[in-house]
């Protein structure tokens, strides 16, 4: 499979799909002697030429807790975007991926709460409560319209009992009770605009904006797993992908507030905990402050690091960033770089202004150069199908230096 996925398609293209994801795991993969070591090394040359491979860690905390050997049922399964399944309260008994899924999800516009608390924080807080609630209800609401349905509705994944326990109900029987397995989600955008918002930096920029995003995600987190307790339904909290929601939501807020420095003043809210794509900090830190989300995120987050260059001429520094991926304790990640293509020669790799084999401009021939990007965990070889948001948020996106290691207490500018 990599070594097909590194071969490229037939013109020596970057396949775009499918989504390939290697899980990462002590014992196994991670350190040299391991039985499949070779394969974590070639999933790094893979990644680095085709930026597929993913990369998902089983030894964070959060994942491991669930691991049992021998159940490859209980190993942690990333869905491409990020999307992850595991704790059940419902039955915990069966705290495993397969057989199950998120049954929907809604997020949560952090930056509009921040505004409107207008620097108070208890403010922020209380409202966040609120929102919250109203998200749960919403959930709730949806739920029932699912669970009241019948197995004959859900032809392949009741009728063939995909779903856990589905199998074991006949075909008008109502489907609340496998249904309960799955996952209700709340998810959050912004969380670096809300910050600036309530105390005029982020979270890449200060230690105390670092602190305060994380006990609003925190927060989040503990209402979430209380309520889950008290209804015995797995309520999760989402770092939300935001492919549409990104620019909707900065729209209307700009409309309706103005356009706030460092707040509304872009096309796009940052996408979930992310530090902003347009703020220079290294490939090192970046990982480090986005790490402590992965844990609270339980219902999916990806960290991602933009590389400069062509990563596969340098697999040292590449592998360097994953290993330390692993033990800054991420759930998920991935490593962007540039991946260009001139159709009409077949040259793969970087391309500035001119095709270095065969010397033709962008502009001259029929067509230009396709450009690979990822946005929101899916590889796009043209932005043209994107909305203007994703497409300037792409624009925005700085390159993290991978040149000093960070210092493990984070610099105050
Ligand atoms: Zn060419």
């Amino acid at each position: 499979m990599l070594l097909v996925t590194e071969a490229g398609l037939g013109d020596g293209e970057t396949a775009i799909f499918p989504i390939q994801i290697f899980r990462v795991k002590e014992g196994v993969n991670f350190n040299p002697g391991e039985p499949n070591y070779d394969l974590f090394k070639l999933a790094c040359r893979v990644s680095a030429k085709r930026l597929f491979p993913n990369f998902s860690f089983q030894d964070a905390p959060f994942n491991l807790k669930y691991y049992k050997e021998g159940h490859p049922e209980t190993e942690i399964a990333y869905m491409g975007c990020r999307t992850r399944v595991m704790a059940n309260v419902h039955d915990p008994e069966k705290e495993i991926t397969p057989g199950r899924g998120n049954l929907s999800f809604t997020s949560i516009n952090l930056p509009r709460i921040a505004i409107m608390a207008n620097k108070n924080i208890d403010w922020f807080f209380n409202e966040l409560d609120h929102k919250t609630d109203l998200v749960v209800e919403q959930l709730l609401e949806r739920f029932e319209i699912q669970a009241k349905k019948k197995v004959h509705n859900y032809p392949f994944l009741m009728g063939e009992g995909i779903w856990i326990d589905s199998d074991k109900l006949g075909c008008n029987d109502e489907v609340r009770e496998v249904l309960k397995n799955g996952t209700l989600s709340v998810g959050f955008i912004g969380l670096a605009e809300a910050l600036k918002a309530l105390i005029g930096v982020h979270h890449g920029e200060s230690e105390v904006a670092q602190n305060l995003g994380l006990d609003i995600i925190s927060h989040m987190r503990n209402r979430l797993d209380a309520l889950s307790q008290k209804t015995k339904l797995n309520f999760t909290l989402l770092a939300t992908p935001a492919e549409g929601l990104s620019g909707r939501f900065v729209e209307i807020d700009r409309k309706r507030f103005g356009s706030i420095e460092g707040v509304t003043d872009r096309e796009y809210y940052t996408n979930s905990f992310h530090i902003p794509v347009y703020y220079p900090i290294s490939a090192y830190k970046k990982i480090q402050l986005e790490a402590p989300y992965h844990a609270l995120t339980n219902a999916g987050h990806i960290t991602y690091v933009e590389l400069d260059g062509d990563p596969s001429t340098n697999l040292d520094a590449f592998e360097k960033i994953i290993r330390y991926m692993k033990a800054q304790g991420i759930g998920y990640g991935s490593i962007n770089h540039p991946v260009d293509r001139d159709p009409i020669c077949g040259y793969n790799g970087i391309i500035g202004d001119t095709c270095p084999k065969c010397g033709r401009k962008e502009d001259e021939g029929e067509v230009g150069f396709q450009r690979i990007r990822r946005i929101t965990g899916y590889l796009v070889g043209t932005l043209d199908r994107f909305n203007n948001a994703k497409r300037a948020e792409v624009r925005d996106r700085v390159k993290h230096s991978v040149v000093t290691e960070v210092k493990l207490t984070p610099k105050e500018d």
